[in-house]
Protein backbone atom coordinates (compact mmCIF):
# COMPACT_ATOMS: atom_id res chain seq x y z
CA UNK A 1 0.00 0.00 0.00
CA UNK A 2 1.29 3.56 -0.84
CA UNK A 3 0.29 5.15 2.13
CA UNK A 4 1.50 8.94 0.72
CA UNK A 5 -1.11 8.43 -1.83
CA UNK A 6 -4.05 10.37 0.13
CA UNK A 7 -5.02 13.20 -2.46
CA UNK A 8 -8.91 11.54 -1.84
CA UNK A 9 -9.52 13.57 1.25
CA UNK A 10 -8.00 16.87 1.93
CA UNK A 11 -5.66 16.88 5.01
CA UNK A 12 -6.64 20.38 6.18
CA UNK A 13 -9.73 22.31 7.48
CA UNK A 14 -10.32 26.02 6.58
CA UNK A 15 -9.50 28.46 9.53
CA UNK A 16 -8.08 32.12 10.18
CA UNK A 17 -4.87 32.85 12.08
CA UNK A 18 -4.22 35.88 14.66
CA UNK A 19 -6.18 39.04 13.95
CA UNK A 20 -6.97 38.63 10.45
CA UNK A 21 -9.77 37.04 10.01
CA UNK A 22 -10.60 38.17 6.47
CA UNK A 23 -7.84 35.30 5.30
CA UNK A 24 -9.16 31.99 5.49
CA UNK A 25 -5.98 29.20 5.33
CA UNK A 26 -5.60 25.89 4.84
CA UNK A 27 -5.09 24.89 8.21
CA UNK A 28 -2.79 21.47 8.56
CA UNK A 29 -1.92 20.14 12.26
CA UNK A 30 -3.15 23.25 13.66
CA UNK A 31 -0.94 25.64 11.65
CA UNK A 32 -1.62 27.39 8.09
CA UNK A 33 -0.37 25.81 5.32
CA UNK A 34 1.25 29.31 4.48
CA UNK A 35 3.30 30.04 7.68
CA UNK A 36 0.79 32.43 8.89
CA UNK A 37 1.30 33.03 12.67
CA UNK A 38 -1.35 34.09 15.30
CA UNK A 39 -3.89 31.87 17.15
CA UNK A 40 -5.95 29.24 14.83
CA UNK A 41 -9.65 29.61 14.49
CA UNK A 42 -11.20 26.78 12.03
CA UNK A 43 -13.77 28.67 9.80
CA UNK A 44 -16.71 26.70 7.72
CA UNK A 45 -15.52 29.15 4.70
CA UNK A 46 -13.22 29.22 1.47
CA UNK A 47 -10.12 29.73 1.48
CA UNK A 48 -8.98 32.98 0.47
CA UNK A 49 -5.07 32.71 1.26
CA UNK A 50 -3.22 32.69 -2.10
CA UNK A 51 -0.49 31.58 -0.52
CA UNK A 52 -2.38 28.77 0.88
CA UNK A 53 -4.07 27.74 -2.33
CA UNK A 54 -1.10 27.32 -4.47
CA UNK A 55 1.00 25.66 -1.33
CA UNK A 56 -1.60 23.01 -1.49
ZN1 LIG B 1 -2.43 31.09 4.18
Amino acid sequence: MDHLDRRELPDWIPGTAGEDVMTVHKVCDGRPVCGAIGEVAEWRRAISCSACLTTG
